[in-house]
């Protein structure tokens, strides 16, 4: 049976894929994204992101928290860092998912939800919801993506996250670098509007995860926070980059092993590699060269992350001076941050 034939197929509806999928759609080429969940957005995440990355559109109401102040604790230091406007802001991926899927349908991009994409062969991908025939085929399907897989791309460079969304109101956002506990991640406290993500990020090549679990639900014991009323949820977060375009064929964010291998932070870079994907297929052959600035901080990030990895002194040397820099104003927060302020 012959399949559907589409300009563009995207597989994976986070922020990635929808952002590539409204771009392309806004400049009238046909999308049809793939998403093998019921739902967009239900992805384990504890919602921070910088300022400077949000979409000017996103409408305020669906921040959760805006935060001029953040709580940094070391093995030997513990300070708040303070800026005179909002830093940081959380958001809940269920309802940021939920709008870019209306702003992408708006525009006449074509959501399937409940739809996995199975296989690939030549420009025809099979799918649970039958086969389509792709002239541009767009991997925005997370850290274990079949896109990355079908290029013959492993995955090697990987993170593990965990969260807890519990109840109640925190004042302040929080990050507790801790070698001796988290190897060379850390733990966080994010608030939410009635909730908070508690959770813990570590390079995976450092700690084994049910290990970091276990310091995670000793961490927050010992801090004062119950974790049993909710469920823990984990993920993998891909700093694997190996390439965005081949042929055809281009991957965005995770998929792409855009992440951050040193904070695990990722919605910033799928937000813009997904706009960068879609500028690729508009624009021709090339790579853009707007994602340079993300790779250099990326690949600073794959260093320090890597370096450290199952080496405490140099975890602890590393974040006590990244610490140390950001309290005496050396550093700015958003030198630590993987894209220049308002860039997608
Ligand atoms: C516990 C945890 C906490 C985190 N906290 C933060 C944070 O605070 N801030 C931050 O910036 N980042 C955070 N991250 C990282 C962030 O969630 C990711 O970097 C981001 O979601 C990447 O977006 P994406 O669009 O590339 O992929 P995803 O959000 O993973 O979306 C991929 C989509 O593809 C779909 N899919 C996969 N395979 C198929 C298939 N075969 N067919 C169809 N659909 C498919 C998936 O269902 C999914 O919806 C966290 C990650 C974890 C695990």
């Amino acid at each position: 049976m012959p399949g559907y034939s589409v300009h563009t197929l995207i597989i994976g509806a986070g922020p990635a894929g929808l952002a590539c999928a409204t771009a392309l759609a806004q400049a009238g080429v046909e999308v049809v994204v793939l998403e093998r969940l019921a739902r967009v957005g239900c992805k384990p995440c504890a919602g921070g992101i910088p300022a400077t990355s949000l979409d000017p559109a996103l409408p305020p109401e669906l921040l959760e928290g805006s935060f001029n102040r953040q709580r940094v604790v070391t093995e030997s230091q513990d300070f708040r860092l303070q800026a005179t406007g909002p830093m940081i802001c959380t958001i809940d991926r269920e309802k940021l998912g939920e709008w870019m899927q209306r702003r992408a349908e708006a525009v006449g991009v074509k959501v399937l939800c409940g739809v996995r994409a199975r296989e690939i062969r030549g420009r025809t991908l099979f799918s649970e919801g039958g086969d389509f025939n792709f002239r541009y085929l767009v991997g925005a399907d997370g850290s274990k993506s079949l896109v990355r897989r079908h290029l013959g791309l492993g995955l090697q460079l990987a993170g593990i996250g965990i969260t807890y969304q519990i109840p109640g109101r925190f004042p302040e956002m929080e990050w507790h670098l801790s070698p001796r506990r988290f190897g060379n991640g850390y733990a966080w406290l994010f608030p939410h509007r009635d909730t908070a993500s508690v959770g813990v990020y570590a390079y995976r090549g450092g700690l084994r995860s049910q290990i970091l679990h276990d310091q995670l639900r000793s961490w927050a014991a010992g801090r004062g926070l119950n974790l049993e009323s909710s469920r823990p949820r984990a993920s993998l977060v891909s700093f694997d980059y190996r390439g965005a375009r081949f042929g055809n064929i281009l991957l965005a964010g995770d998929a792409a092993g855009l992440a951050s291998g040193l904070t695990g932070e990722g919605i910033a870079a799928a937000l813009y590699s997904g706009h960068a994907a879609a500028r690729a297929i508009l624009g021709g052959d090339n790579q853009p060269p707007e994602l340079n600035h993300l790779l250099r901080r990326h690949i600073l990030h794959r260093r320090l992350a890597t370096f450290t990895a199952g080496r405490p002194l140099f975890s602890r040397a590393v974040s006590e001076t990244l610490a140390l820099a950001l309290r005496c104003r050396l550093l700015d927060h958003e030198a630590l941050e993987l894209l220049k302020p308002n860039r997608h």
